[in-house]
């Protein structure tokens, strides 16, 4: 089989992995590697590979275990980093994200990526970003020798405890992976200049939302995470769990919006609100149900309260609360359509604010479209 035969196979595998901003959407994969990314700057375009799909491990939920009844091909080190070049000749790529199946042993698996990257930094002097999966049980000396070529490292736990690990694979040790971040975060805090990141597969084993926002917020503190994923389980044909139910995207999107609550707001897991089953409001952004929840921190004066306060408020985001802290002592905000010019969402916030001590007219409870 050529080259560009064995890409069309090992750059569709690859595409499990989430590696930017947000879920891929179907039509995100271009061709020969090539995938859209979504981030806050744009869309770009990565190329995303596996150097093989042959794996011995048996993780339910994966298209590549070693059951599975699916082409199984390998690229040499040499071969990835030429076809590479090959494709990134042709197209504007903005980085590599490199990842492999486990035939061997995870440091042999490790070898073979390490020294891809290094084809493409000595022989090719690439230059650009490489994302690198850490196979799980790789030595320290193996991570040491990955940081030393790519700029982001990711280990993905799929699940947030042992406990559900073991529902959905006998090979692989929670233990395990939470030793790779920490040698990760042990060569970061060294001054080796690598990031890290990992992801959860929402639903797959059983695991509530609150499970997994507990251990996401955990993970970024103790291991000083750059991102942290969230991929709705889809079941895939011919998998022990081709006939489970798919997890609702809007499970892996109001996990996000807890994220971007840990990071930007400065939410900790007790000021998050849960459904009895330990899952997030569907219907309800949360921070919407943190306010709500909270009656005595509302309504905020528009005028007078602080960036933490004003951050609180449903429709207002650290953008435009910035921007009317910034603004009022100039020139004081009289109504609220003077918000208007600061990015809030005027009818979502008119419930939970005042304006020099008056309730804002309007008093309808709104539509939670978005989130801010
Ligand atoms: S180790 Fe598990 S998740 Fe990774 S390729 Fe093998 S079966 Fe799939």
């Amino acid at each position: 089989m050529d080259s560009f035969e064995k890409l069309k196979i090992l750059g569709q595998a690859s595409k499990y992995d989430m590696c930017g901003c947000g879920r891929p959407n179907e039509d995100d994969y271009i061709k020969n590697g090539i995938y859209r990314v979504h981030t806050p700057d744009g869309i770009c375009s990565i190329f995303k590979v596996l150097l093989t799909n042959k794996c011995h491990r048996d993780c339910a939920y994966c298209i590549n275990r070693f059951e599975n009844d699916t082409e199984r091909v390998s690229f040499t080190p040499d071969e990835l980093a030429r076809v590479f070049m090959s494709v990134k000749r042709r197209h504007s790529i903005q980085g590599l994200f490199l990842s492999s199946a486990i035939d061997k042993n995870p440091d042999e698996n490790m070898a073979s990526l390490i020294d891809t990257a290094r084809i493409l930094r000595t022989r090719y002097s690439f230059k650009g970003h490489i994302h690198m999966k850490v196979m799980p049980g790789a030595s320290a000396a193996a991570i040491e020798e990955a940081a030393g070529v790519a700029n982001r490292l990711s280990l993905n736990v799929e699940v947030p405890s042992e406990k559900y690990m073991g529902k959905l694979t006998r090979a692989k040790r929670y233990g395990e992976i939470l030793n790779g971040m920490s040698e990760i975060k042990r060569l970061k805090d060294k001054g080796v200049k690598v990031t890290q990141t990992t992801q959860f597969i929402v639903g797959a084993a059983g695991e509530s939302d609150r499970e997994i926002a507990d251990e996401a917020f955990a993970l970024k503190k103790d291991f000083g995470l750059a991102r942290v994923y969230f991929s709705a389980f889809r079941p895939v044909e011919g998998t022990p769990m081709e006939g489970r139910e798919a997890t609702p995207l809007m499970r892996e999107y109001r996990l996000y919006q807890v994220d971007y609550l840990y990071s930007q707001y400065g939410f900790t897991p007790r000021d998050l609100c849960y459904e009895g089953d330990g899952n997030l409001p569907i219907d309800k952004d949360p921070k919407y149900v943190y306010a709500l929840n909270h009656p005595e921190l509302y309504p905020v004066e528009i005028n007078a309260a602080d960036y933490e306060s004003l951050i609180l408020v449903p429709g207002i985001g650290p953008i435009s609360a910035k921007r009317i802290a910034g603004s009022r002592k100039a020139q004081p905000y009289h109504d609220a359509g003077e918000l208007k010019g600061t990015g809030a969402v005027i009818k979502r916030a008119l419930p939970f604010i005042t304006i020099n001590g008056s309730s804002p007219v309007i008093q309808q409870r709104p539509e939670q479209l978005s989130f801010l």
